[in-house]
């Protein structure tokens, strides 16, 4: 049972909605930390990895969360999360903390969590950054938004995922953060693809040019943690996927055009990964903007 005020501390009762690329190992984390952790998923199959994984199950949203005193949604958008948080507000007793996870869209965050502060719940959102890898050993970069008692009550669960908790501001600001953070970091992939694509046309070897791009300024996330292991072999395995990516940019691009800030890069880069996934599809991974931009050429 939610107490309003305390923090949420192992082995309270945890629900996790959203068993997917991130949610499976974001959920074993929270059990490892002690807490009592029931995740739910629409899809079958993504339950079942998560069990065989060693993870505890429910077969609705509504059996997920009985008696929880936090929830925390790992879902692909804020529609989702808020169809998702609707069919069960009723089940949560008054003060469970929501914990949104996913990377949503700020402004549809605030709105749904001034509507469930109204109802009498605590909701913050507490986005993450370091994809599956970081998932998995708990050393997320988390950004939270939300009022502070809230993010207190939360810290506890929030640490058994993550190395660091930004506290970016009121409810949305994590929301916006993140999706700013996705907005540079598919603009630097985009521009390191292209330059090795030049410098390959030009005679330089791929993986050489990478190595002179992480010894010089040129350095980013992507030189360093896509290019070798997913772009240049064709791999393109990195559990994040190319539909997630273009939402974030289009998240990041909308936020600045509803609060009327001039972005001609973040238009182009936003129009350049909606073109890439109109080609490549949803189930294209996002390092697939490498075989994209190559193949224009
Ligand atoms: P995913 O597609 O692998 O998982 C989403 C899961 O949600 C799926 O298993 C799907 O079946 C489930 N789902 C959809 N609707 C549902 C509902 N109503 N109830 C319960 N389950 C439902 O996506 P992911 O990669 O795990 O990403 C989840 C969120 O985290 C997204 O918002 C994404 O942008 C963000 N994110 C992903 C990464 C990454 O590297 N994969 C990194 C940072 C942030």
């Amino acid at each position: 049972m939610s107490n309003a005020t305390a923090t949420i501390n192992p082995p309270a009762k945890i629900a996790v909605i959203g068993l997917g690329n991130m949610g499976r190992p974001m959920a074993a984390c929270v059990a490892r930390a002690g807490y009592s952790v029931i995740g739910f998923d629409t899809v079958a199959e993504a339950r079942t990895k998560y069990s065989d994984a060693g993870g505890t199950s429910a077969a609705s949203a509504a059996a997920a969360v009985a008696d929880v005193e936090a929830v925390i949604t790992l879902l692909p958008d804020g529609k989702i999360v808020r169809a998702a948080i609707e069919g069960i507000t009723t089940q949560l007793a008054p003060g469970t903390v929501v914990i949104d996870m996913s990377s949503s869209a700020p402004l549809g965050t605030r709105a749904l969590g001034e509507e469930l502060i109204a109802a009498g719940l605590a909701f913050i959102d507490a986005p993450v950054s370091g994809g599956v890898k970081r998932a998995n050993d708990g050393s997320l970069a988390i950004m939270a938004g939300g009022d502070a008692e809230t993010i207190d009550r939360a810290e506890p669960i929030l640490r058994s995922m993550g190395k660091s908790v930004f506290r970016t501001g009121p409810l949305g600001s994590g929301h916006a953060a993140k999706a700013l953070n996705n907005y540079v970091s598919a603009a630097g992939l985009a521009a390191a693809v292209e330059a090795v694509a030049i410098g390959g046309r030009f005679g330089i070897d791929p993986n050489i040019l990478v190595d002179v791009l992480n010894a010089s300024t040129g350095r980013n996330n992507s030189t360093e943690n896509k290019l070798k292991q997913f772009v240049i072999p064709e791999q393109f395995t990195s559990g994040f996927s190319l539909a997630l990516m273009a939402k974030d940019i289009q998240t990041a691009d909308e936020l600045a055009h509803q609060i009327g800030v001039a972005t001609p890069l973040a238009d182009e880069v936003a129009a350049l990964w909606n073109a890439a996934l109109d080609r490549l599809g949803s189930s294209a991974d996002h390092t697939e903007i490498g075989r994209y931009l190559t193949s224009k050429q």
